[in-house]
């Protein structure tokens, strides 16, 4: 904790100009980038954040390191923001974007201090970046749908060194065979394969359900646990006697008369129950509640009947069994019904829910994740959601890259080489762009214990002689081929990366005046009184309301420096 990045927490001043502004926010991105640096690769270490009302996160993920850290400097979010990109696009590389985005920086700064100006670095380092990007298209594998085999190395890929490490086989089948299910051609949100954690077992006991679980139980007791071969009804409505909109009161006068009237209402949800048994519906899923005397009704009928079904599961429903919702009753009919061959209530880690699986074509799927506590399946889970993520992207794209720091060094030799011909000073721009990727595989090396420089060397002489996929096994320290090796990543990873950690570093490299309004000072502790209304060492304008505060604040700053 000794080492927590303070600066990017708290700054106190208003305005900052030139070189000052320059080196301070290159300073917040570096620290950034040092904050996740040594999660990187497989052997990585974690991260405990403990979060201001006492939780506990314990983590290797690296947008997820960032998001907890409450981090508050402008210059640092704008680090953060490429983590969150890289999160949003391919959802692995997280760590590695930061990473280099700082070393992009850093490098800068050196150039910076040679008077090279900032507009020439920019101007270089996108060159660059467009240069990489071409190159690793050169250098990207094809890898064709049907190959499960590449598919099941770059899902495990992306959980090495992740508390799913111990159990990334099964894991890596699983999460390939769950994006497998719910792809419909080029077409795939992961978001259709629902992921449900459970305390107690081990993570072995993980399992895919071809189909939806719904948390919740069955409404009455006197239903069936258990429906073969079942026609489900979807239904976006509730099972209910409507009240009537108008305020209506009925006078009752005798006895009778309150019987027949609360006949009718029965006679009413009778009907409703025979609509469902008409079309021959075996299991109905309703999105509002489902009345005492309905739930009776269908219980003698034998159909399951679950309420207060969520809309998201209702899609998932919708996906799996094929059937279509109805928002009312009677537009039921026997084509809005889907299948499934098994509804069933059973108990997950103690608490009862509804599979609806065996379904014929399952484009909605669940993972049952199961890990001994709490925080170590929440650890696996962002593991298994890189991992959805890359296996996704790789459907999508086709291409993939061999990983262990192969692709960084490969760039780093081609783009000196077109330093070359870039000239002029953009050209000491491209060659920092270059060192500034080796980060990558410097940091696998420091981070596994081994020697960098002696790492680096041996990787340059392999990638010299035309090994594309030469990369460092981290567990021996050997450079090996890790195409051979079955270390893979999608090309997007890498090339996504690039493209956000360049846009950052160039962004703040541009920047040579940061004029705060009033409440970025002690930002931290004042976040929420905004009452406080200008900037506390607030100059003559201090006018109430955000921009005005800053402006008033600006002028104020200006002042004291003169
Ligand atoms: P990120 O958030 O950037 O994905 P990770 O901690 O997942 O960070 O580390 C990714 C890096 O680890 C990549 O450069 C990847 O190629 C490398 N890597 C993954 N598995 C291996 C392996 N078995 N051997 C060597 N390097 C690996
Ligand atoms: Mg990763």
């Amino acid at each position: 904790m000794g080492n927590q990045p303070l600066i990017v927490l708290s700054e106190d001043s208003q305005r900052t100009s030139g070189k000052d502004a320059q080196s301070m926010n290159i300073t917040a991105g570096k620290a950034v980038s040092q904050s996740v640096r040594t999660t990187l690769g497989p052997k990585g270490m974690d991260k405990m954040l403990v979060g201001s009302s006492g939780n506990v996160v314990v983590t290797n993920d690296g947008v997820t390191i960032l998001k907890e850290m409450d981090i508050d400097h402008p210059a640092a979010n704008m680090i953060v923001e490429v983590a969150e990109t890289q999160e949003d696009e391919v959802g692995d590389g997280t760590t590695s974007a930061v990473v280099v985005s700082g070393e992009l920086l850093k490098r800068a700064e050196e150039l910076l201090e040679q008077d090279i100006h900032a507009t020439t670095l920019a101007q270089g380092y996108r060159q660059a970046a467009e240069e990489a990007t071409d190159a690793l298209e050169e250098i990207a594998i094809d890898v064709d749908e049907t190959d499960t085999d590449i598919l099941h190395q770059i899902a495990a890929t992306a959980m090495t060194g992740k508390g799913a490490e111990n159990a990334k086989e099964l894991l890596a089948d699983l999460v390939v065979n769950a994006v497998q299910a719910v792809a419909d051609d080029d077409d795939i949100d992961t978001d259709n394969v629902q992921i449900e954690k459970v305390v107690g077992g081990s993570v072995e006991n993980s399992e895919l359900v071809e189909g939806v679980i719904i948390g919740k139980e069955r409404v009455s007791e006197n239903m069936p646990y258990f429906v073969e071969d079942a026609n489900v009804a979807l239904v976006d409505d509730a099972l209910e006697v409507k009240e009537t909109e108008i305020d209506a009161e009925v006078n009752v006068t005798d006895p009778d008369q309150l019987q027949e009237f609360l006949d009718q209402e029965e006679e009413q949800l009778k009907e409703m129950v025979d609509q469902l048994v008409d079309v021959g519906a075996d299991a109905v899923f309703v999105n509002g509640a489902i009345d005492d005397m309905a739930q009776h009704y269908l219980a003698e009928e034998g159909i399951l009947g679950v309420r207060r079904v969520k809309a998201s599961d209702m899609g998932r429903l919708t996906r799996s069994t094929g059937a279509r919702p109805v928002s009312t009753l009677d537009d039921l009919s026997e084509d809005h019904l889907g299948f499934a061959g098994s509804v069933a209530q059973k108990d997950v880690g103690g608490d009862q829910r509804i599979f609806v699986e065996d379904v014929e074509d399952a484009k909605a799927v669940t993972l049952i994740l199961r890990g001994g506590t709490e925080h170590v399946i929440d650890e696996i889970d962002r593991a298994i959601e890189d991992s959805l993520g890359v296996v996704r992207t790789t459907l999508e794209d086709g291409k993939v890259l061999a990983g262990g720091g192969a692709p960084e060094v490969d760039l780093a030799l081609s783009l000196r080489d077109y330093a070359d011909s870039v000239g002029g000073r953009e050209q000491l721009a491209v060659e920092a762009f270059a060192d500034a990727l080796e980060i990558i595989p410097r940091t696998l090396a420091e981070n596994a214990g081994l020697d960098p420089i002696d790492s680096l060397v041996e990787l340059r002489s392999e990638h010299d002689a035309g090994e594309t996929a030469a990369g460092l096994d981290a567990y021996t320290g050997d450079v090996i081929d890790m195409e051979a090796e079955g270390v893979y990543e999608p090309l997007r990873v890498k090339t996504q990366a690039i493209e956000s950690a360049t846009e950052a570093a160039v962004m703040l490299l541009r920047i040579d005046d940061v004029i705060a309004a009033g409440d970025l000072k002690g930002g931290q502790v004042d976040n929420d009184d905004d009452d406080a209304g200008g900037p506390p060492a607030g100059g003559p304008g201090g006018a109430p309301g955000g921009m005005g505060g800053g402006m008033g604040g600006m002028g104020g700053g200006m002042g004291g420096m003169m």
